[in-house]
Protein backbone atom coordinates (compact mmCIF):
# COMPACT_ATOMS: atom_id res chain seq x y z
CA UNK A 1 0.00 0.00 0.00
CA UNK A 2 2.04 2.67 1.06
CA UNK A 3 4.37 1.96 -2.69
CA UNK A 4 1.56 2.76 -4.24
CA UNK A 5 0.84 5.55 -2.17
CA UNK A 6 4.49 6.58 -2.63
CA UNK A 7 4.40 6.49 -6.40
CA UNK A 8 1.15 8.27 -6.65
CA UNK A 9 2.51 10.93 -4.68
CA UNK A 10 5.10 11.91 -7.51
CA UNK A 11 1.81 12.56 -9.96
CA UNK A 12 2.00 16.48 -10.75
CA UNK A 13 -0.23 18.26 -7.98
CA UNK A 14 -1.24 15.07 -6.03
CA UNK A 15 -0.30 15.04 -2.16
CA UNK A 16 -0.21 12.33 0.38
CA UNK A 17 -4.13 12.57 1.05
CA UNK A 18 -4.89 12.92 -2.63
CA UNK A 19 -2.81 9.84 -3.16
CA UNK A 20 -4.49 7.55 -0.25
CA UNK A 21 -7.91 8.39 -1.83
CA UNK A 22 -6.26 6.79 -5.61
CA UNK A 23 -4.87 3.88 -3.76
CA UNK A 24 -8.66 3.36 -1.85
CA UNK A 25 -10.17 4.00 -4.92
CA UNK A 26 -8.36 1.02 -6.64
CA UNK A 27 -9.29 -1.10 -3.91
CA UNK A 28 -12.79 -0.29 -4.46
CA UNK A 29 -12.80 -1.02 -8.16
CA UNK A 30 -13.40 -3.90 -9.85
CA UNK A 31 -10.81 -5.93 -11.22
CA UNK A 32 -11.56 -5.13 -14.97
CA UNK A 33 -11.46 -1.36 -14.49
CA UNK A 34 -7.51 -2.21 -12.76
CA UNK A 35 -6.86 -4.66 -15.87
CA UNK A 36 -7.30 -1.49 -17.83
CA UNK A 37 -5.22 0.23 -16.48
CA UNK A 38 -2.71 -2.03 -15.86
CA UNK A 39 -2.89 -2.43 -19.64
CA UNK A 40 -3.06 0.85 -20.36
CA UNK A 41 0.38 1.46 -18.43
CA UNK A 42 1.95 -1.34 -19.73
CA UNK A 43 0.97 0.00 -22.97
CA UNK A 44 2.96 3.20 -22.34
CA UNK A 45 6.29 0.96 -21.17
CA UNK A 46 6.38 -0.54 -24.73
CA UNK A 47 5.25 1.81 -26.88
CA UNK A 48 6.32 5.35 -25.72
CA UNK A 49 9.33 6.74 -27.29
CA UNK A 50 11.33 10.18 -27.07
CA UNK A 51 11.04 12.13 -30.78
CA UNK A 52 15.12 12.65 -32.35
CA UNK A 53 13.70 15.59 -33.14
CA UNK A 54 11.75 17.36 -30.87
CA UNK A 55 12.59 15.58 -27.42
CA UNK A 56 8.31 14.94 -27.03
CA UNK A 57 7.42 12.07 -25.89
CA UNK A 58 5.06 10.12 -28.22
CA UNK A 59 3.35 6.38 -28.62
CA UNK A 60 5.04 5.14 -31.34
CA UNK A 61 2.79 2.51 -33.53
CA UNK A 62 4.39 2.89 -36.36
CA UNK A 63 8.24 2.05 -35.69
CA UNK A 64 9.10 5.71 -36.39
CA UNK A 65 11.56 7.63 -34.19
CA UNK A 66 10.34 11.15 -35.34
CA UNK A 67 6.46 12.05 -33.95
CA UNK A 68 4.14 13.08 -35.94
CA UNK A 69 4.43 16.97 -35.58
CA UNK A 70 8.17 16.22 -36.98
CA UNK A 71 6.90 13.79 -39.81
CA UNK A 72 5.44 16.47 -41.13
CA UNK A 73 6.28 19.85 -43.54
CA UNK A 74 6.63 22.68 -41.52
CA UNK A 75 8.84 25.85 -41.51
CA UNK A 76 12.62 25.55 -40.71
CA UNK A 77 12.92 29.57 -39.93
CA UNK A 78 11.46 28.97 -36.16
CA UNK A 79 12.64 26.81 -33.35
CA UNK A 80 9.73 27.19 -30.17
CA UNK A 81 11.36 25.98 -27.20
CA UNK A 82 8.23 24.61 -24.27
CA UNK A 83 8.35 23.02 -21.24
CA UNK A 84 6.46 20.13 -21.75
CA UNK A 85 4.94 17.82 -24.22
CA UNK A 86 1.74 19.02 -23.46
CA UNK A 87 2.35 22.36 -24.13
CA UNK A 88 3.02 21.82 -28.27
CA UNK A 89 -1.08 20.74 -28.43
CA UNK A 90 -2.05 23.73 -26.97
CA UNK A 91 0.24 25.65 -29.79
CA UNK A 92 -0.47 23.31 -32.17
CA UNK A 93 -4.23 25.05 -31.57
CA UNK A 94 -3.54 28.56 -31.62
CA UNK A 95 -2.92 27.72 -35.56
CA UNK A 96 -0.69 30.43 -35.15
CA UNK A 97 2.56 28.68 -35.50
CA UNK A 98 3.83 26.29 -38.25
CA UNK A 99 7.33 26.13 -37.22
CA UNK A 100 9.77 23.54 -35.42
CA UNK A 101 9.27 22.45 -31.72
CA UNK A 102 11.95 21.52 -28.85
CA UNK A 103 11.06 20.01 -25.85
CA UNK A 104 12.82 20.60 -22.29
CA UNK A 105 10.47 18.02 -20.61
CA UNK A 106 11.40 19.73 -17.23
CA UNK A 107 11.99 23.43 -15.78
CA UNK A 108 15.38 24.24 -13.60
CA UNK A 109 14.50 24.84 -9.94
CA UNK A 110 15.41 28.33 -9.13
CA UNK A 111 18.83 29.50 -8.59
CA UNK A 112 20.10 25.89 -9.54
CA UNK A 113 23.18 25.25 -10.39
CA UNK A 114 22.73 22.19 -11.72
CA UNK A 115 20.75 23.28 -15.32
CA UNK A 116 22.27 20.08 -17.44
CA UNK A 117 21.02 17.80 -15.21
CA UNK A 118 17.30 19.09 -15.85
CA UNK A 119 18.09 20.00 -19.37
CA UNK A 120 19.31 18.11 -22.32
CA UNK A 121 21.27 20.85 -23.58
CA UNK A 122 23.15 18.51 -26.29
CA UNK A 123 19.97 17.38 -27.45
CA UNK A 124 18.81 21.11 -27.90
CA UNK A 125 22.15 22.28 -29.29
CA UNK A 126 22.21 19.63 -32.04
CA UNK A 127 18.62 20.75 -32.79
CA UNK A 128 19.37 24.25 -33.37
CA UNK A 129 22.74 23.27 -35.30
CA UNK A 130 20.41 20.74 -37.49
CA UNK A 131 17.53 23.63 -38.09
CA UNK A 132 20.92 25.80 -38.87
CA UNK A 133 21.43 24.29 -41.96
CA UNK A 134 18.07 24.57 -43.05
CA UNK A 135 17.52 28.93 -42.76
CA UNK A 136 16.99 28.52 -38.73
CA UNK A 137 16.49 32.46 -37.62
CA UNK A 138 14.87 32.69 -34.91
CA UNK A 139 14.32 30.94 -31.46
CA UNK A 140 11.52 31.41 -29.50
CA UNK A 141 10.85 30.54 -25.81
CA UNK A 142 7.60 30.12 -24.34
CA UNK A 143 8.00 29.37 -20.49
CA UNK A 144 5.81 29.61 -17.35
CA UNK A 145 5.71 32.89 -15.83
CA UNK A 146 6.72 31.68 -12.62
CA UNK A 147 9.57 31.69 -10.82
CA UNK A 148 11.01 28.93 -12.23
CA UNK A 149 9.93 29.17 -15.66
CA UNK A 150 11.65 32.66 -15.28
CA UNK A 151 15.13 31.49 -13.78
CA UNK A 152 15.18 28.58 -16.87
CA UNK A 153 14.65 31.22 -19.44
CA UNK A 154 17.45 33.29 -18.02
CA UNK A 155 19.87 30.15 -17.96
CA UNK A 156 18.53 29.54 -21.73
CA UNK A 157 18.83 32.68 -23.02
CA UNK A 158 22.62 32.84 -21.77
CA UNK A 159 23.62 29.14 -23.00
CA UNK A 160 22.02 29.87 -26.38
CA UNK A 161 23.38 32.92 -26.69
CA UNK A 162 27.43 32.13 -25.78
CA UNK A 163 26.35 29.06 -28.06
CA UNK A 164 24.86 30.53 -31.56
CA UNK A 165 25.78 34.55 -31.17
CA UNK A 166 24.16 35.56 -34.10
CA UNK A 167 20.83 33.20 -33.37
CA UNK A 168 18.01 35.89 -32.71
CA UNK A 169 16.40 34.63 -29.29
CA UNK A 170 12.68 35.87 -28.60
CA UNK A 171 9.95 35.93 -25.70
CA UNK A 172 6.75 35.65 -25.43
CA UNK A 173 5.04 38.88 -25.90
CA UNK A 174 2.16 40.81 -23.33
CA UNK A 175 -0.71 38.40 -22.11
CA UNK A 176 1.16 35.67 -20.48
CA UNK A 177 0.86 37.36 -17.07
CA UNK A 178 3.26 37.00 -14.34
CA UNK A 179 2.55 33.75 -12.47
CA UNK A 180 0.49 32.08 -15.46
CA UNK A 181 1.51 28.78 -16.84
CA UNK A 182 0.98 28.33 -20.69
CA UNK A 183 -1.30 25.27 -19.72
CA UNK A 184 -3.80 27.40 -18.67
CA UNK A 185 -3.75 30.36 -21.42
CA UNK A 186 -6.52 30.71 -23.76
CA UNK A 187 -5.55 30.53 -27.49
CA UNK A 188 -6.09 33.82 -27.95
CA UNK A 189 -3.82 35.32 -25.21
CA UNK A 190 -1.13 32.79 -26.83
CA UNK A 191 -1.92 33.78 -30.64
CA UNK A 192 -1.21 37.28 -29.32
CA UNK A 193 2.09 36.38 -27.26
CA UNK A 194 3.41 34.55 -30.45
CA UNK A 195 2.66 37.52 -32.65
CA UNK A 196 3.91 40.40 -29.84
CA UNK A 197 6.77 38.92 -29.01
CA UNK A 198 9.74 40.83 -28.33
ZN1 LIG B 1 8.92 15.51 -32.71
Amino acid sequence: MEELIELFKKFPGIGPRQAKRFVSFLMNSNNGYRQDLITGISHINDKVVTCIDCNRKFINYKNTDKCQICTKKREDNKLLILAYDNDIEIFERTMAYNGQYFILGKYIPLFSEKAHEYIDFDKLYKRIENLNTKGLQEIILALNATSDGDYTLKILKENIAKRFPEMKISLLGRGISTGSEIEYADQETLREALKFRR
